[in-house]
């Protein structure tokens, strides 16, 4: 079941599929609705739910779009229930690149944020104590206030989030690749310990497991980054001893990002 995928469909090549626990996800909010308030509750709520991984994969669609404006080749969107992973044929290595694939993907939220407000106004009490009618414009606002959210969490300095990413780019200006990962990564460990802390002092449980995911991720990512460029350098070493000086420019492996 958790290694299992559904591919739904492709939009300019990218195949978009969902993982297998994305349907626990919408059995469960289908199961609050029904609590909630029968057939209208399950529609009201799986609506919100389909709705909201609309935005996920628009999002990553802006990581995406602008990754493949750079020759970045995307092979396809996962959606899973804590969000949208997009697996690129390589990993953007120059900083700028990766700053602006990255912040895409927050910049798309923001602008969903700005045409709703456009249409529907700001919900009241925007955005700490936000009150939602149900109504099509209550909906409008729930969908509004969810971009915010996703594109302001996105944002925060945890490594590997979106955030995180573009500390690591503004980072490797100034460094080697592989110690702005480290200090990206050491970075977004203590914002997890903070996000943890705050989660359940907040008692929202999911969120601090959400923090613990991004903890581990973030370390393993730091540890793919180490490894790769270990090998990248026996590489070269051996390209040089067999070929001469110079013989150092090769082809990154291809690799999942995000
Ligand atoms: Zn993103």
């Amino acid at each position: 079941m958790f290694g299992w995928s559904l591919n739904l469909f492709r939009i300019r090549g990218i195949q978009l599929a969902l993982h297998g626990s994305f349907f626990l996800l919408l059995a469960w909010i289908g199961y609050e609705g029904w609590q909630e308030g029968g057939w209208i509750g399950v529609m009201w709520f799986v609506g919100s739910l389909l709705a909201f991984f609309a935005c996920v994969v628009l999002h990553e669609l802006g990581h995406s779009f602008t990754a493949m404006h750079f020759g970045i080749g995307v092979r396809r969107i996962l959606l899973m229930p804590i969000g949208g992973m997009a697996e690129f044929e390589a990993i953007p290595r120059e900083p700028m690149r990766e700053f602006l694939i990255t912040l895409a993907g927050p910049a798309v939220n923001f602008a969903i944020v700005g045409v709703l407000a456009l249409f529907f106004g700001l919900p009241a009490g925007f955005p700490m104590e936000s009150e939602f009618l149900a109504t099509a414009e209550g909906f409008a606002h729930l969908l509004l206030q969810a971009n915010f959210i996703m594109g302001c969490f996105n944002l925060l300095p945890a490594f590997p989030m979106d955030g995180g990413r573009i500390l690591r780019a503004i980072l490797a200006n100034r460094m080697p690749y592989l110690r702005a990962t480290r200090t990206a990564a050491t970075i977004g460990k203590i914002v997890c310990a903070g996000g943890i802390a705050y989660a359940i002092w907040q008692s929202q449980f999911l969120l601090a497991v959400l923090f613990v995911f991004i903890f581990f991720a973030g370390d393993a990512e730091y540890r793919a980054v180490r490894r790769r460029e270990f090998d990248d350098a026996r590489w070269r070493e051996m390209l040089a001893r067999i070929y001469g000086p110079g013989a150092d420019t090769i082809d990154e492996p291809p690799m999942l990002s995000r």
